[in-house]
């Protein structure tokens, strides 16, 4: 049996991230962990999980992920309901920047054989500069968050929520068999 959890499948980050272990969900110890780097979330083993030891990545890297973010949550005795204080997000507008594709050149050089040839960039459809993506800010007990991942943890059922005072930016959470945290935005 090998059934897809879709909830920790929904916490990996996309094909674009350098560092490619965190593109699955992977095991350490007992546990099934995802992150994208700014949010990360975790599970007891099952029976019938298969998914990838955290090989290629540096002895801390793991320490940092285990200590930093997965005993905290363990040890999290006083869950809250959410939200507690929770201000609407604030739309920000997008940003312009050059193509990371094209470089702002417009076109894409290819080599097929001798031959060279040019298409138009398709990130930007030939306009050289593309919009960054938007952050949507919002407020949990103050603190600053992506809007994005808030929503991610806001469809999860039965939500709890943990944040230290001395350390709002890590805003843990608690749904079920799952928990995880969240990092914040600089305020
Ligand atoms: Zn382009």
């Amino acid at each position: 049996m090998n059934k897809k959890d879709y909830i920790i499948d929904n916490f990996t980050a996309d094909e674009s991230e350098v560092r490619e272990y965190l593109t699955r969900p992977f095991f350490m110890d007992d546990l099934v962990v995802a992150s994208n780097g700014h949010i990360l979330i975790f599970r007891k083993e099952k029976k019938g999980d298969k998914f990838e030891e955290l090989k290629t990545v540096s002895g801390s890297t793991v320490k940092q992920i285990r200590n930093g973010y997965i005993n905290k949550a363990l040890a999290i005795t006083d869950w809250h309901e959410f939200p507690v204080d929770f201000e609407a997000p604030e739309y920000q507008e997008a940003t312009s920047r050059k193509c990371p594709d094209c470089n702002g050149f417009r076109e894409l050089n290819f080599y097929s054989g001798s031959h060279e040839y040019t298409v138009t960039c398709k990130e930007c459809n030939g306009e050289g500069e593309t919009l960054q993506r938007e952050i949507i800010r919002c407020k949990v007990n103050g603190q600053q968050f992506d809007y994005h991942y808030i929503r991610k943890i806001t469809a999860l059922e039965n939500l709890k929520i943990y944040q230290d005072k001395d350390k709002p930016e890590l805003l843990f959470f608690k749904s079920g068999e799952y928990m995880g945290a969240i990092m914040g935005l600089k305020n």
